[in-house]
């Protein structure tokens, strides 16, 4: 029998020998294991020294597609393709020549099929009674599966990792205390700052005290609520300036008691000026820089509401510039509009920060007045009839002094007059309507002069 090679099975049984009594003979024991070995889940096999197969079990054999005995006498050569092949013949001669066991994983190229099969291979020298190496005895496990698993994972990690270092949005990850685990690399450079210097930083370390304020308090309700959070979030930017971000931050971890969250912040710093500025547009006037009809308006309802919830007055003076078409006529359009201009901010100048100016017409204002009466609101129309009068306006192309006059009507709210919360529901609309037919009153009169509406 060669070295290294196992014995063919005997059905017969044969003579034992001298086993000790209650202990395999040796055949029997032969037997055990091959019956072992055949069944075993793993592919064992030994090689003599020029790689030739001398054994394999069944489940080489299988793989192969030929009987054990087949097998035997043929090298890897017949069966893998060792070109396409990594590690076996090389593995093979170093146990072979360094007489070492080597443990590696292998990848086989079936000729036949071409399938690409992954082992970990455990290859042992074999040595006959003075040492020599005559072979190597083998035991390979298949773990193609494992490996595929491994190489899809480290694909979907590598797909992940693309997506998440390119998309344009911060990503980060927070522990509950508060301390970065994970930011991607726009995160980091939108805080000015490498990785390393954020993770297991918390915002109050990062940001002044405002800024972290307001972040924090969108982490807190993504836990307290244990769901998604959306919301704009304002950020000092390492230049100094402010960045808006869009940010939506989502809870990890185990649920009832997530330990983490992820967010993502899109930086919408752009949209936001672009909406303030649409904002501006719309409630602010284009030529006087007063506020527009439609904001004027929404303030004043606003205004209404908090006067009746807390009995406060509140006031509207509406008010028209006299014969304005004969500033027209006499400085052209332009001429006209540099006057408008000038006695809106005039008008502006003079009224409270909570007051209102709006231009609700061509060369008609309003004036909303808080907590005022209809009697302060008379003295501060007045003020303004008597500084407007005053007012000369020069003309910035030809340098030519203007003057003019203004016609004012007032109306006002009253808690205590018009009865309050419980009392007839006096809209913004109506109260404009008093000051306007008062501002009619006015212009009747003779212009230049201020007319109160009667009390509804
Ligand atoms: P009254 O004293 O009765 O108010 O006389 P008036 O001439 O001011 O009469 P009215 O209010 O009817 O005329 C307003 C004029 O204002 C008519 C219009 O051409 C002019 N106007 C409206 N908007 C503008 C503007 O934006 N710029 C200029 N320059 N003129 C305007
Ligand atoms: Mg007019
Ligand atoms: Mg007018």
């Amino acid at each position: 029998m060669a070295p290294g090679t196992i014995p063919p099975m005997d059905p017969g049984g044969g003579e034992d020998g001298g086993a000790p009594h209650g202990a395999l003979s040796e055949r029997a024991e032969l037997h055990a294991l091959r019956a072992v070995l055949s069944s075993t889940g793993a592919y064992v096999f030994t090689k003599d020294r020029d790689c030739r197969y001398t054994y394999v079990n069944r489940l080489v054999a299988e793989l192969f597609g030929r009987s054990p005995a087949e097998v035997v006498g043929c090298t890897d050569e017949d069966f893998f393709d060792l070109e396409a092949s990594g590690g076996i013949r090389r593995n093979d001669m170093e146990v072979m020549a360094g007489g070492v066991t080597v443990t590696a994983e292998e990848r086989n190229v079936v000729r036949e099929t071409g399938d690409e099969l992954y082992y970990l291979s455990v290859k042992t020298p074999l040595r006959d009674t003075d040492g020599e190496v005559i072979g190597l005895c083998g035991i390979s496990t298949d773990i193609t599966r494992q490996k595929e698993l491994e190489h899809a994972f480290i694909e979907q990690r590598a797909l992940l990792g693309t997506v998440i270092e390119n998309v344009d949005a911060s990503i980060y990850v927070k522990h509950r205390d508060g301390r970065y685990r994970y930011v991607n690399a726009l995160c980091a450079r939108i805080l000015g700052r490498s990785p390393d210097e954020i993770i297991g930083r918390r915002d109050d370390e990062l940001h002044d005290p405002e800024t972290a304020a307001r972040i924090t308090e969108m982490d807190r309700r993504t836990f307290e609520r244990q769901q998604k959070q959306s919301g704009e979030e304002q950020l000092v930017l390492p230049d100094g300036t402010t960045g808006h971000f869009w940010s939506t931050k989502m809870p990890l971890g185990h649920v009832g008691r997530p330990d983490e969250l992820i967010g993502f912040s899109s930086d919408v710093t752009e949209m936001h000026e672009l909406r303030k500025d649409l904002e501006r547009q719309a409630f602010t006037d284009g030529l006087t820089g007063v506020a527009t009809r439609r904001y004027l308006m929404l303030q004043a309802e606003h205004e209404l509401e908090q006067s009746r919830r807390h009995g406060w007055p509140l006031a509207l003076i509406a008010l028209d510039i006299d014969h304005f078409k004969k500033v027209n006529d006499a400085h052209r359009h332009a001429g006209g509009d540099a006057v408008l201009v000038a006695v809106a901010q005039h008008c502006a100048g003079l009224v409270r920060d909570a007051d209102l100016v709006g231009r609700i017409g061509g060369e008609e204002f309003a004036v909303m007045l808080v907590n005022t009466g209809l009697d302060g609101a008379m003295r501060l129309a007045e003020r303004l009839r008597r500084e407007v009068a005053a007012l000369q306006v020069t003309l910035p192309t030809s340098g030519t002094p203007v003057r003019c006059t203004i016609s004012l009507g007032v109306s006002a709210f009253d808690p205590a007059h018009d009865g309050g919360a419980h009392g007839r529901h006096v809209t913004i609309d109506e109260l404009l309507d008093r000051a306007d037919t008062a501002l009619y009153v006015a212009k009747a009169e003779g212009r230049n002069r201020v007319r109160a509406a009667p009390r509804a």
